[in-house]
């Protein structure tokens, strides 16, 4: 068995230095929230893949469809021999999306490629060149998305010129004190400063901001942004690339503003573990676009399609919208529980929207983001067993993305594992 350490030095000279990787281990295989590595030792998993397996690694049910799938035939290109699965996928997204709307569905293989689509079918349907994003938002690395991408670190550098007519508003995060009102007032500012709103064909925002940190965007905020939109004719765009699929415990995170938005991107966790990814919409604002203009040679793969259909199924067979607001729960308890403790690092706010949970680490209870003991508590969690990840524009925040299928004693298994390593890098500061 080659071990972490040849591989890593194998990657080194093979791999630029741009794909950085949060571990350093090799991945050999995986069973719903745990994984093991090429040398043989098992984690339980908190990263999900970056919330692509909500349904676990190798769902049965998904393998399933899959393996069905290999049997049959792995790749016509839809656009020009189509099948069923692909119509069949549409057809439930459509059901499932949020509001009365009728609805269209576009699949294409990755998140970034559904983000530039939205934005192509919000030119097509408006006729308007501008789009209005969010500080902190995260939304690809593809030209279009990364200059959509509300952080300059590490995604912009050195990648300009970005594309024309994208504008920046700040997020509202209680946290970091943006409050609703600042938000309005920057775009009240814009639209007097800058743009004029006739001129904008949308606005895309993330309900909950993945990378950017987990921050809840307040539900009035996104029913404001909605009036705001109709307003001017201007379409909404949901990204619900990290949030979607059961992760909020709605099968959208939008869902819980009670907003239905004009379009809506999907990826990740759609097809637990498959490239897929999509654009949901209005069916007249999904059809502005002529024939030819949407698509791609690997879009809506057949093995995505059949994969994501597995997915479906198990979210609405296992309940996994009401698992997912009783993992949230659960998972912050615990760690509110952690924040009151003083044998560990200050632990600011610590929330959540279902099983999409996040706390922030300070310098001191009331000091700054710490993101140097952010990323030592990732490490050292790798070291006790547990795959973690950070995120946010601090730096500062640990987010929690284990499968929505993890039974409670993994789950406390890996809460626990955090106790350990918080306390851990306290007693490695007290010995140095
Ligand atoms: N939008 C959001 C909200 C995301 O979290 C991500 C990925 N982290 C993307 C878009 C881009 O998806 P992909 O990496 O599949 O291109």
């Amino acid at each position: 068995m080659t071990d972490n350490a040849t591989l890593n030095a194998r990657r080194e000279a093979a791999i630029p230095r741009g794909v950085a990787t949060a571990t350093q281990i090799f991945a050999d295989r995986a069973e719903n929230a745990e994984l093991w590595d090429a040398e043989g030792r098992r984690y339980v998993d908190f990263a999900g893949g970056i919330a692509v397996v909500n349904t676990g690694h190798r769902h049965p049910t998904v393998m399933a469809k899959v393996n069905a799938q290999l049997e049959r035939f792995t790749h016509t290109a839809y656009q020009v021999v189509p099948y069923e699965s692909y119509v069949e996928l549409a057809e439930r997204l459509n059901n499932l999306a949020p509001g009365e709307t009728p609805k269209k569905t576009l699949f294409v293989t990755t998140g970034a490629e559904a983000v530039e689509n939205a934005v192509k079918i919000a030119r097509a349907h408006t006729g308007r060149p501008a789009v209005i994003a969010f500080n902190g938002a995260f939304h690809g690395r593809t030209m279009m998305t990364m200059g959509l991408t509300g952080k300059v670190q590490p995604y912009k550098q050195g990648f300009g010129p970005m594309p024309a007519d994208i504008y920046h508003l700040p997020f509202p995060m209680a946290a970091h004190d943006v409050t609703v009102d600042d938000a309005l007032r920057a775009l009240e500012n814009l639209f007097k400063a800058d743009l004029e709103p006739a001129r904008v064909a949308a606005m895309i925002i993330e309900p909950v901001q993945g990378e950017g940190g987990f921050y809840i965007a307040p539900f009035a905020f996104l029913q404001r942004l909605r009036e705001i939109c109709d307003a001017h004719g201007i379409l909404l765009i949901a990204d619900e690339v990290q949030t979607g699929f059961a992760r909020t415990g709605r099968m959208f995170a939008i869902e819980h503003a009670g907003v239905e938005p004009d379009l809506i991107t999907v990826a990740k966790s759609l097809a637990g573990g498959f490239p897929l990814a999509g654009v949901i919409g209005k069916a007249d604002i999904m059809d502005a676009p002529a024939p030819g203009g949407l698509g791609g040679t690997y879009g809506g793969s057949p093995i995505g399609c059949a994969a994501a259909l597995g997915v479906l199924d198990v979210i609405a067979e296992e309940n996994l919208c009401q698992r997912s607001e009783d993992l949230g729960q659960r998972i912050i308890t615990r760690l509110r529980s952690f924040a009151a403790r003083d044998d560990m690092p200050a632990i600011g706010d610590v929330r959540g929207l279902g099983a999409m949970v996040a706390f922030e680490l300070l310098t001191s209870p009331d000091g700054a983001p710490d993101p140097e003991a952010t990323k030592a508590l990732c490490a050292k969690a790798l070291e006790n067993g547990l795959v973690l990840l950070s995120c946010g524009v601090y730096g500062n925040t640990i987010r929690i993305l284990v499968p929505l299928t993890a039974a409670d004693a993994i789950v406390d298994e890996g809460l626990a594992m955090i106790e350990k390593s918080l306390c851990d890098l306290v007693s490695a500061k007290a010995a140095a």
